[in-house]
């Protein structure tokens, strides 16, 4: 099971391309809305373990995420958007469900997942 190692801060900063300002889910300010990819990706950078089905791992992440999330760590309500964008899209193009392409990552160095 990963050990996480990686912060809301990083992951922000790593994924999202400088100065992206997406308004497609103004108003989404109240959480992250994660689909499975990345979903995916928060469980393999160890923010939460992987449960016995899809809505329990979707809980038990959102849980993990919510202290940064309130403290502001991920940004305001374009920035969640446009996290929330670059992980589905992190997560169908790299961190794949059966073979990741880790050796690509811009999160590996601090990606207890990493090669595994
Ligand atoms: S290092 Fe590999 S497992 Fe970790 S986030 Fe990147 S692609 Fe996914």
């Amino acid at each position: 099971m990963p050990k996480r190692s990686i912060d809301f801060a990083t992951v922000r900063a790593r994924l999202l391309p400088k100065g992206a300002r997406l308004l497609l889910f103004a108003g989404l300010g109240g959480g992250l809305a994660l689909e499975s990819n990345g979903l995916r990706v928060l469980v393999r950078l160890g923010f939460a373990k992987e449960q016995k089905n899809w809505s329990a791992t979707w809980r038990t992440v959102n849980a993990a995420i919510a202290p940064e999330l309130a403290a502001g760590l991920a940004g305001d309500a374009a920035d969640l958007a446009a996290l929330h964008l670059a992980l589905r899209r992190h997560g169908q193009e790299l961190c794949t469900r059966n073979k990741p392409i880790c050796g690509e990552c811009r999160l590996r160095e601090r990606c207890p997942s990493a090669g595994a």
